[in-house]
């Protein structure tokens, strides 16, 4: 097959046998231009993270880059192509405009996307950046750091819990200033729960480590395990009822009886926290069921409660059916049959 130099320029004029050459038009084929105004995202191959990337010329480039020079020109040296709408793949011309590489930085800090989440190059590529106890700086290591931000969260002096590591106090209020150890999630350690009533509590997977509980209903499916949170299976001393409910099986409903049971039983002797990853569904729904069985209330009395005591729950639907369900089996139980 004979292949014609692109008009354009762009491309190498011979190529290798299979790969035809890349055109202007050939690179907004690939292209997925939807309405005008939208991002128009790159279909061909994209970088972890989510660059779109092509050969034009003979290199390696950006679709986005390409995409600008296109539509206005050659980029002048040294600046960069930056997105008003943060989709790296995206090669809407509308969506891009040039910038030095402080712009750059200073629209991701506007954005608030500087160094933070599932984009930054520390998740995307964690092989090439050393941080943390991979450094070789530090005494430290990233349980451990977790543990420290979940003290601190707790109240403990930042003196105690460096003599505790054996490290200085600076070093441990720099780790909770979130100057050091950056990349390790603060909100994975700040625990959040709220009283429903004096003795009970729901509230989220970080709640458990708070001292003083007389007993610990852990809801915890496996597909968010303890060990990617950094929280240790059980604590210490504290009873805890380990329960696996899932959006489906098993059910919420297979497990009621053993949590109103152990609940019943823990707060005797004094405060009972139910918790979920969240604190929002899963516990949510948990102490509802536990509040119609022992304190006599309907299961919207119930779940109006625990919305007053602690705002932004969502139990999910399903959850309510079950506890509906089972309600009604249980009246049934107990009542008998109607002779
Ligand atoms: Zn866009």
């Amino acid at each position: 097959m004979e292949i014609s130099p692109p008009a354009n320029g762009n491309c190498v004029a011979k190529r290798k046998r299979g790969r035809p050459p890349c055109t202007a038009e050939s690179f907004w084929g690939r292209v997925d231009r939807t309405a005008e105004d939208d991002c128009w995202v790159w279909r061909g191959w994209r970088s972890p993270t989510g660059y779109g990337y092509l050969k034009w010329g003979n290199k390696q480039q950006r679709a986005h880059r390409i995409a600008w020079s296109l539509t206005n020109g050659p980029i002048p040296d040294g600046m960069l192509v930056c997105h008003h709408c943060d989709t790296p793949s995206c090669c809407n011309p509308k969506h891009l405009f040039i910038g030095s590489a402080a712009d750059n930085n200073a629209d991701k800090a506007r954005k608030g996307r500087a160094l933070s989440g599932n984009r930054h190059p520390s998740r995307t590529t964690p092989e090439r950046h050393a941080r943390g106890e991979r450094s070789g700086a530090s005494r430290l290591t990233e349980p451990q750091v977790i543990d420290v931000l979940r003290k601190a969260a707790l109240g403990h002096s930042h003196r105690s819990i460096a003599q505790e590591l054996g490290v200085s106090t600076p070093t441990i209020s720099s780790i909770v200033a979130g100057k050091a150890w950056r990349h390790v999630s603060r909100r994975a350690v700040t625990p959040s729960f709220s009283f429903i009533t004096n003795r009970l509590a729901v509230g989220d997977v970080n709640s458990r480590a708070v001292p003083g509980w007389a007993g610990i209903v852990s809801i915890l499916a496996s597909a968010h395990g303890d060990e990617q949170l950094g929280v240790p299976a059980t604590e210490a001393g504290v009873p805890v009822l380990a329960v696996d409910i899932r959006d489906g099986h098993p059910g919420l409903d297979s497990q009621i009886d053993k949590i109103c049971w152990f609940v019943s039983n823990r707060i005797m002797d004094g405060c009972v926290l139910i918790h979920c990853v969240t604190g929002l569904s899963r516990s949510v729904a948990a102490c509802a069921a536990y509040l119609c069985r022992y304190a006599g209330m309907s299961l919207n009395q119930a779940l109006g409660l625990i919305a007053r005591r602690r705002p932004g729950t969502i139990p999910w639907d399903g959850y309510k059916v079950e506890i509906t369900t089972w309600l009604r089996l249980d009246e049934l139980a107990t009542k008998g049959p109607r002779s």
